[in-house]
């Protein structure tokens, strides 16, 4: 295997990455598949911090759009991610990879809450670490979450695993002429209105000079590669 060029990441996945086809709920055989993955990834020396998103179970968004007030919709949407990440911690455990889920409110005895302190100590004694319940607070979104956990723990990188290669200049599963961009600036995304992370989780990424790097995790091997160091996607610095 080659080495890693980061000691510590922040992996965003998104709910969708626990289900199958369907992308709604879980698929037992996809999660396990995805644990086998990142069970993989465990001797390569990189610190894994694992931020799921909620998208499967429920996004906030769609539960407004039938007359749920914001604030119920967005807390069923934070439950969402902390069902993914026992989900993920259980089977990366039955892969031999331990994982902590840290919670961002209480939810004593299904998981710990997460403090940086205690999530550099799972770190270090080799465990996965997934950051479950989003920051705890509605109107706010898991990318947000992965930004602020990737600045908390002083993260090399936020890797923001993808179904498309990365930033292209449009939308390329609408407009045949999108061009993927392998390198960009902060400002240049903010000025060409490219689609990398909602606004809040961007600014957190821009003001504390965070890079983020976007890949298409939906091809086998690619994580590998992008904690080697090779320069696949896109990087936003
Ligand atoms: N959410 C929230 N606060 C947070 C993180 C998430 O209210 O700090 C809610 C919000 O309703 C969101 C849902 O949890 O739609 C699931 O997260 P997200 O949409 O980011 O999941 P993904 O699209 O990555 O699967």
């Amino acid at each position: 295997m080659p080495q890693a060029a980061y000691q510590r990441v922040v992996l965003k996945l998104s709910g969708e990455s626990l289900a199958g086809p369907e992308a709604l709920g879980f698929d037992f055989t996809c999660v396990r598949d995805l644990a086998r993955r990142l069970s993989g990834l465990r001797d390569l020396g990189t610190e894994i911090v694992l931020v799921v998103g909620g998208g499967n179970l429920l996004r906030g968004r769609e539960a407004k759009a039938v007359g749920v007030p914001a604030i119920q919709a967005d807390r069923i949407g934070m439950l969402g991610t902390v069902m993914n990440a026992l989900a993920l911690a259980a089977t990366l455990g039955a892969e031999g990879a331990p994982a902590r889920v840290l919670t961002a409110t209480p939810m004593h005895p299904l998981a710990e809450l997460y403090r940086a302190e205690t999530a550099r100590a799972a770190l270090a004694a080799g465990e996965f670490v997934i950051a479950a319940g989003g920051i705890g607070h509605p109107f706010f979104s898991t990318d947000t979450t992965a930004a602020l956990r990737s600045i908390e723990l002083e993260a090399d990188c936020l890797l923001k695993a993808t179904t498309v290669d990365g930033v292209y200049s449009a939308d390329p599963r609408k407009d045949e002429s999108a061009v993927l961009l392998p390198e960009l600036g902060y400002d240049e995304v903010l000025e060409r209105r490219l689609a990398v992370m909602d606004a809040t989780a961007f600014a957190l990424c821009r003001d504390h000079a965070l890079p983020i790097r976007v890949f298409n995790f939906s091809e086998a091997g690619t994580l590998e590669r992008v904690l080697a160091g090779e320069k696949l996607g896109s990087l936003v610095s």
